[in-house]
């Protein structure tokens, strides 16, 4: 950090990051990145994490990919086993016309010999609008069908699933810095502090002004210290634990009925089921006990107005969609919808994955959440797309596709920004699938383990290299500016796919991210009045907007929902297990996620030196009784396993984390969290089970 007269420019973007979507400045010196400071965004007004100002230098670190490679004729059987510093065993360097060639020619024979199918693609929540549109219409353009996906299907699938069935709307109602105006708020399986930083200090300020904070997690976490009441739960239980809540509401008759009249349905019939869940049955299985499951129940629903957030912790299960179902009916059920400090917020985790799901990076819907079932929605595209027609199947989905390709169904795959071989559940079985297809096409910065199995790999862009538009957590588009150039031969990801399609035939001819935003824009009602022109004047603006001079609206829905019959829908759960329980076995629960420093599958952050050296090693979390049990100590090497694999890793004592539990976060390829994971689905979002598996903790014999 240093003064501004120091360097010579400055560059405003957003953070590469998480989904709260800091405006940053970078600046420079000599043609470099000197370092961030936070910018005076509406999300961030100023503040940054440490990512967001110290996760910059990966973009020069010398694994860049620097020119196109293409895999080697005698290169050894694909496999985990390259050194990204030294891949010239497994890849040799190409031009881009000979990478591009053989990257658009090997998926193209695939599609005219077993059909369009045989071809899939997974797009990029960490890449641009554009790009992400540019992706979807590739694959649905140059191959006929749907099966195209993203990570939002690792993240918050469930709760889009839910939100769309029943408020008729997969984003957030209230943006997080609503809190302001709260008087209450839920976070629940949510671990802001850690994943959502900055939107964490303005949870502290509402407490501080004496908003009562709620937190609902099985693990202890830093937001605890500042709540009112901490409800540390039995993993897995959350649909019986909000169910207590909203019978205490019914049963005592504190429901907001005049809301109920005028902006829902199906409210009886949900009255009936929710009264069996009362808090004296629930207790047990929850672990909370009744009478704090009252007061709390009580609080929220005698609240002026109150908020819910929620994270992965609530969508990554095979009930996933019915934990979000109960946090729709709990907001509803108490009015805290539509006005002011109330509203429904999952919180989103990378810095585009509501902007990737709004570009239509989803096999069942097209730009804008419409249904590629609807035949006015893909008239709309096809007439945009030069008469293309559009599948009307809705597509596979992540862990689907991996099963497909598995089965050489799927037989080739373009990829971009995306590493299956570390995110997915069960990751031995998403490797071999990656291993037996016959052309593996990946687009990214680094030689990730995706990319090891790839016959072609497409050098990209990084985000401080590139133009175009994000969109972040709170539905605000906020334009990104390059700060300097791409290394080597990289490009932007739209160029790369741009050129990708034209040698599939397609015809593209977009010269700026700008013109493919205003195609985009023309089929997207949610980004009326929000032209490119705009977003390079004012930086940010939220959507729905509704003229120019409108900065666009922080809470939506509160004078109906887009939903058929204009109102909300109270939706029934029912107590599920997860779907692979302990036993004795595998006695305990092991839980995943992320943590403050390293972003996902570490691709970035482990290469960014300041993060690195903060967290340079993957851990397991157990309680300290739980180590005393296992006749361990802080640092020793234990052994994680579940019924598809064990791992070894350093143990890291912290009360966080219940007795019979483990937490292992998935950015360390060392030790790959996923290669112990679940891939049970939930059956409406298709989100696999990354919060609970059956595992047994051991200290690891020696090697
Ligand atoms: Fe970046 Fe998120 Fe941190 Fe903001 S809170 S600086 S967006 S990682």
């Amino acid at each position: 950090h240093g003064d501004s007269a120091d360097t010579d420019e400055t560059v405003r973007s957003v953070c590469p990051y998480c989904g709260v979507g800091c405006q940053i400045d970078y600046r420079l010196k000599d043609g470099k990145i000197a370092w961030v400071d936070g910018a005076p965004g509406p999300a961030n007004e100023s503040r940054l994490c440490v990512k967001g100002r110290f996760g910059f230098d990966y973009i020069a670190h010398p694994h860049r990919l620097t020119r196109p490679l293409i895999r080697r004729e005698d290169a050894p059987p694909k496999g985990l086993n390259v050194d990204p510093a030294d891949p010239w065993t497994h890849f040799r360097e190409a031009s881009w016309d000979e990478a591009l060639d053989r990257a658009a020619g090997g998926l193209a024979v695939l599609r005219d010999r077993h059909g369009g199918a045989a071809v899939s693609g997974f797009g990029s929540a960490k890449c641009s609008n554009e790009e992400a549109y540019l992706f979807q219409k590739l694959i649905r353009q140059g191959f006929g069908h749907n099966n195209l996906d993203h990570c939002t299907r690792l993240c918050h699938a469930s709760s889009v699933a839910a939100l769309m069935e029943n408020v008729g709307s997969g984003a957030v109602t209230a943006s997080f810095n609503e809190i302001e105006h709260a008087d209450i708020a839920i976070v629940i399986g949510a671990n802001p502090t850690e994943n959502h930083p900055v939107a964490a200090t303005y949870f502290k300020q509402f407490v501080k002004r004496g908003g009562k904070l709620v937190v609902m997690d099985p693990r202890g976490q830093g937001l605890k210290r500042h709540a009112w009441r901490m409800l540390q739960f039995r993993p897995g239980t959350d649909v019986a634990l909000l169910n207590a809540l909203m019978c205490v509401v019914v049963e005592e008759n504190l429901h907001d009925r005049q809301y109920i009249e005028g902006f829902t349905e199906n409210f009886a019939e949900f009255a009936d089921h929710i009264r069996d869940f009362t808090p004296e049955k629930m207790a047990p299985l929850c672990g909370v006990d009744p009478e704090t499951l009252r007061e709390v129940a009580r609080a929220f629903a005698a609240a002026r107005a109150g908020m819910i957030f929620w994270g992965m912790g609530v969508s990554q299960h095979i009930h996933g969609t019915d934990n979000s179902r109960c946090l729709i009916a709990l907001a509803l059920l108490c009015g805290h919808v539509g006005r002011p400090g109330t509203g429904l917020h999952p919180l989103r985790g990378q810095n585009n994955v509501q902007g990737a799901s709004d570009a239509g990076l989803i096999p069942m819907v097209l730009p804008d959440y419409q249904s590629v079932t609807s035949g006015e929605a893909r008239e709309l595209f096809s007439s945009l797309w030069g008469g293309t027609e559009i599948s009307p199947e809705p597509g596979l989905t992540v862990v689907e596709i991996i099963d497909a390709a598995h089965a050489r169904r799927i037989k080739g795959m373009y990829v971009l920004g995306e590493n299956p071989a570390m995110s997915d559940p069960d990751a031995a079985h998403a490797r071999e699938a990656l291993a037996r297809l016959e052309h593996l096409v990946v687009q990214d910065v680094f030689l990730t383990e995706t990319a090891m199995f790839a016959d072609v790999i497409l050098p990209a862009a990084a985000w401080p290299e590139k133009t175009g538009t994000v969109t972040n957590t709170n539905r605000t588009v906020q334009m990104g500016r390059p700060a300097v150039a791409p290394p080597g031969d990289a490009r932007p990801d739209w160029e790369i796919t741009r050129d990708l399609a034209n040698r599939l035939g397609l015809g593209w001819t977009y010269a700026h991210p700008s013109e493919v935003y205003a195609e985009m824009a023309a089929g997207m009602p949610s980004l009326d009045h929000i032209t490119w022109d705009r977003l390079e004047a004012q930086g940010a603006v939220t959507y729905p907007t509704t003229g120019p001079q409108d900065p666009g609206a922080a809470v939506v829905f509160g004078d109906g929902f887009p939903r058929p019959s204009g109102r909300a829908r109270f939706a029934p759960a029912r107590v599920t297990p997860p779907a692979e329980v302990p036993d004795d076995a595998f006695p305990m629960i092991l839980t995943t996620g992320r943590m403050l420093e390293h972003w996902h599958t570490g691709a970035m952050t482990r290469r960014a030196s300041t993060l690195d050296a903060l967290e340079p090693e993957a851990t397991v979390a157990l309680h300290p009784q739980t180590l005393k049990k296992l006749g361990a100590w802080p640092g020793d090497l234990m052994e994680v396993e579940t019924r598809r694999g064990a791992i070894r890793l350093s143990a890291r004592s912290d009360r966080a984390v219940a007795e019979d539990m483990a937490f292992i976060p998935f950015a360390f390829v060392e030790a790959a969290a996923n290669l112990l994971t679940n891939p049970a689905l939930d059956p409406y979002g298709k989100i696999p089970e990354f919060k609970f598996a059956a595992c047994r903790v051991r200290v690891a014999a020696p090697a």
